[in-house]
């Protein structure tokens, strides 16, 4: 038995199961030939190959179609793909006549055709690059005798060990039987951590070296309370976590009593209580009649689920269903945040050196205007459905707002020469998380409807350490007076200027921050789902002005430590 004390348990809770260690399969390409005396068996076995990828391919589609997920469609052209005759015929000559490997033949002509579909001008087109890198490699791992390592077929309660998780991964996890999730990479705000929270799957992440100390298919407990990994337990403590984490449930099953409560302090204060979501699903929408409206729609989910750019059809479907849901309730959807740890594997980005500091966000939307002009016609036409509040994530000066508003404005002229109607109601507003725009808030907040601080990015920029980086994770001090010090100039300058500003970032559902963003004059916060019950609990059982003594309090301290243990200490939180 072994225990890892290490990374941080960003959503809590306890998993108990066999260890699922995921790793992400990449081909080698090398050069082999085979004897001509081989040609025919290596040619059938070929065959038996395709048989083995056409069956996994189609089991993956049947299971999504029975669920009606609509990404079955994604496997029925995988299934197109595998069984393309011009990909087919040029695999059998390479084989018959070149005598090529078949590893080798399957690289040569599946690179052949991603590299002609790499130059060809339409994006439709090249978006089908990632599909057939997808094939090509399923059809090299079965050709290697390597079992599929897919989460999206789970057989008995597994804890995923995995280097990272990317969202195609997520997408698919049978959430069934995933019990926690354990990652090298990703700290508290990675997107792995905001999926996890999600979906209320317990996960430690940032433990390094985890894939190498954890054997697949051994015994394990992640204990996403304390913040440990349990490798190989007795009989006895499997028992013991069993109880716990019964004990874990009831405790957050009472929680639930908090839900319906409205967000009212003692004092008669109302706080707007939001949520932040990454799709319009049921799951997402249930909370509807529990909260203020969305205060962060992270619209890139819809992006990274998709095998190609959301079509303006698409993106309308999706955002009007969520506005109706809402109704008056404000629905605000960031506009596009990709770069930085999130990736399209359909969109090549440039390569950066520093791609938290580079072309991400909002800079990247500028580079590719047909790509924020879709989004923007399809929210805009969308509109009409509810209260929308359009936000732009990364911006750093009035600049980036003067072109964002031409940007909504030449959408909306080329819905006006459509005669495509929209809200005249829509609100446009900023993410607040590059801190020169903090400095400049007093004339932010004249030229916008409204901000949101995002507290992962901002303290990121603040105290200049990679939100991913496990190495510096000790110096991403969120709850460093420094932060909220710079926090109270942007809600200052806002609330000065009568316009609405609140949190969507981690910060917002942290039941240790909470309390000071609202002591500091914050009246919005959004959170994820998870955090909701929790966060109503603190509201309704404190007074406002018990937290605006405490804010004040810590502003003039001088350690992020100091201002846990007096938070901890005068608000009695429990954990
Ligand atoms: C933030 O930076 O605080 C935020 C909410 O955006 P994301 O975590 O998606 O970067
Ligand atoms: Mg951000």
């Amino acid at each position: 038995m072994e225990r890892i004390k290490q990374g941080h348990a960003v959503s809590k809770g306890i998993g108990i199961g066999r260890a699922f260690v995921y790793t992400r399969y990449t081909p080698e390409k090398k050069v082999v030939y085979i004897d001509e005396k081989d040609v025919e068996t290596t040619f059938a076995r070929y065959h038996s190959i395709l048989q083995q990828a056409h069956q996994e391919i189609d089991s993956i589609r049947e299971s999504l179609e029975k669920k009606g997920d609509d990404k079955a469609k994604i496997f029925q052209a995988h299934l197109d793909i595998l069984h393309d005759i011009a990909l087919e015929e040029m695999i059998e000559q390479y084989i018959k006549q070149e005598r090529f490997s078949i590893a080798y033949a399957v690289h040569e002509a599946f690179d052949m055709f991603i590299e002609i579909i790499s130059q060809v001008e339409d994006d439709l087109i090249k978006e089908r690059v990632a599909d057939l890198k997808d094939v090509k490699n399923r059809v090299l791992r079965i050709e290697e005798g390597l079992p599929e390592t897919n989460l999206s077929r789970l057989s008995e309660p597994s804890v995923i060990i995995a280097d990272d998780l990317y969202p195609s991964d997520t997408a698919t996890l049978d959430r069934n039987y995933v019990e926690a999730l354990i990652t090298e990479i990703g700290g508290v705000t990675s997107h792995t951590a905001i999926i996890a929270k999600s979906y209320e799957i317990p996960a430690i992440l940032g433990i390094e070296g985890v894939m190498k100390k954890v054997k697949h298919g051994t015994p394990v407990i992640a204990d996403a309370i304390k913040g440990e990994l349990i490798i190989d337990p007795d009989e006895k403590l499997i028992d013991e976590y069993q109880i716990k984490r019964k004990e874990y449930k009831a405790k957050q099953a009472l929680l639930i009593t908090y839900l319906p409560l409205k967000p009212i302090t003692k004092d008669n204060i109302k706080v707007e209580v939001t949520l932040n979501i990454g799709s319009a699903s049921d799951e997402e929408l249930s909370y509807v009649p529990y909260v203020d409206g969305v205060g962060l729609f992270r619209s890139e989910f819809l992006y990274m689920e998709n095998d190609h750019l959301p079509t303006e059809d698409e993106q309308y479907q999706v955002y009007a269903k969520a506005l109706k849901a809402f109704g008056e309730k404000p629905v605000i959807l960031r506009t596009l945040d990709i770069g930085g740890d999130k990736e399209l594997s359909y969109l090549a980005l440039p390569k950066e050196d520093n791609p938290f500091l580079g072309c991400r966000a909002i800079r990247l939307c500028f580079e590719h205007p047909d790509i924020l002009q879709t989004q923007l016609r399809a929210a805009l036409r969308a509109s009409v459905n509810g209260n929308l509040w359009l936000m732009f994530p990364m911006v750093g000066s009035i600049d980036d707002i003067e072109k964002i508003h031409d940007a909504v404005s030449q959408a909306k002229v080329s819905l006006d020469s459509e005669k495509i109607p929209y809200s005249t109601d829509v609100k446009v507003g900023v993410m607040i998380e590059i801190p020169s725009l903090i400095l400049i808030a007093d004339h932010v907040a004249k030229m916008v409807d409204f901000a949101s601080i995002g507290t992962n990015d901002l303290c990121q920029y603040l105290t200049a350490v990679d939100r991913l980086n496990p190495l510096v994770s000790s110096y991403y001090q969120s709850y460093s007076p420094a932060m909220f010090r710079i926090i109270k100039m942007a809600i200052d300058a806002f609330n000065k200027e009568h316009k609405p500003i609140s949190v969507c970032g981690e910060l917002g559902g942290d039941p240790i921050a909470a309390p000071i963003l609202l002591g500091l004059g914050m009246r919005k916060i959004s959170m994820a789902k998870s955090s909701v019950a929790k966060i109503k609990k603190i509201i309704t059982s404190h007074d406002m002005v018990k937290f605006s003594q405490a804010a004040h309090h810590i502003l003039n301290l001088t350690k992020e430590k100091d201002v846990i243990e007096y938070v901890q200490s005068v608000l009695k939180l429990e954990d």
